[in-house]
């Protein structure tokens, strides 16, 4: 065998080692998510159904007085509802007027705080990038949610925000709005009011 050959054999067998290893590593990762989802409902209480179908009947209410698309929320401290939504984009003409955002603008208003730390959130349906971003921010530490969103997409593909997600998970040099930091002299100027602690 000649040493172009061997060559080919030997990255052959590398590529099939290589492929054979991403194959064992990706169902790892499915069933270490399908034990996670187990437990989770394991774990799941009277309690939990009876806040999700709230959040359900509030998807109704978003239909029924036309104010937007059917989706609905509630936010839950200490098993008491502390904030409900529903999506308004319609009557507000509000793009961010989303159920999620709505709950915890209630919730937060309700609290008087901004932190919304110790608190789970319910929707009727799994939250948008923009909504998940938004948990993050105040602290909401479970989110429990019922129609997944692939199932919605399947019903109207105008709500989907897959495209979203896969945006998201790129590096931000390579996402299709361009972010173009400008004006480097003027952040040494301005950066100090950063160091300002706001309550
Ligand atoms: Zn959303």
């Amino acid at each position: 065998m000649d040493t172009t050959r061997l060559l080919l054999l030997f990255s052959l067998i590398l590529f099939g080692a290589y492929t054979e290893h991403q194959g064992e590593k990706t169902m790892r990762k499915i069933h270490a998510n399908e034990t996670k989802q187990k437990q989770y409902k394991k774990e799941m209480k009277e309690e939990d159904a009876f806040f999700i179908r709230r959040a359900m009947e509030l998807s109704h209410v978003a239909v029924a007085d036309g104010h937007g698309h059917p989706f609905g929320s509630v936010v839950v401290k200490d098993g008491k509802i502390i904030g409900e939504g529903w999506n308004k984009t319609a009557v507000l003409h509000d793009p961010s007027a989303h159920a999620e955002v709505e709950a915890i603008r209630d919730a937060s208003k309700n609290i008087a705080s901004n932190s919304l730390a110790g608190c789970t959130i319910y929707a009727s349906a799994q939250p948008c990038p923009m909504c998940l971003s938004l948990i993050y921010l105040t602290g909401i530490e479970k989110v429990y949610y019922c129609i997944p969103g692939k199932t919605i997409e399947a019903m109207d593909a105008r709500l989907s925000v897959e495209h979203i997600y896969r945006e998201l998970a790129k590096p931000a040099v390579e996402r299709s709005i361009p972010e173009i930091p400008i004006l480097p002299e003027e952040v040494e100027k301005n950066v100090g009011l950063y160091k300002v602690h706001y309550p």
